[in-house]
């Protein structure tokens, strides 16, 4: 049940697959195969994968500022969002800057009206800017890092 996780985790650029339907043994063999990390709150899944010496991490946390934190303690990952490498948060593929003219009929006017900066998925055509849900994406990224900060208190 990391399925907002992942979608934070394309956003900040990462390659994530996602599935809350296949089976352990499938998941693990994927992360076999494609040398991924495997991230999990199913406990025997989590000693399932690590007993084959899967890199893997068991997500205690709740809160998604938390489990943001707790990733990035672990991997090194950046909290910062950057649409250079951002990722569509549905299909795990990277964004592409796109002239605003050629969205005009995919927004709302306002939204052409307030912003020039925009983004689409190559595959699923969604089309994303930085907007007024920015403040809140922002906010969450800014208690991950508190919450890291006291992850890893400075010595
Ligand atoms: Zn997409």
């Amino acid at each position: 049940m990391l399925g907002k996780l992942t979608r934070w985790l394309r956003m900040l650029g990462y390659n994530v697959k996602y599935s809350s339907t296949l089976e352990d043994a499938q998941l693990i063999k994927i992360a076999e195969k494609e040398r991924r990390i495997l991230l999990t709150r199913d406990l025997e899944l989590y000693r399932q994968a690590t007993a084959k010496g899967l890199d893997t991490f068991y997500i205690e946390t709740r809160a998604e500022e938390e489990k943001l934190a707790e990733v990035a303690a672990r991997f090194r990952i950046k909290l910062d969002m950057d649409m250079a490498r951002s990722r569509c948060p549905n299909c795990n593929v990277k964004v592409k800057p796109i002239f605003k003219e050629r969205i005009v009929d995919k927004v709302e006017k306002s939204t052409y009206a307030h912003y020039d900066e925009f983004w689409q998925c190559p595959e699923c055509k969604q089309v994303y800017w930085q907007g007024a849900h920015w403040k809140k994406i922002r906010e969450t990224l800014e208690m991950a890092k508190e919450n890291l900060e006291r992850l890893e208190p400075e010595d």
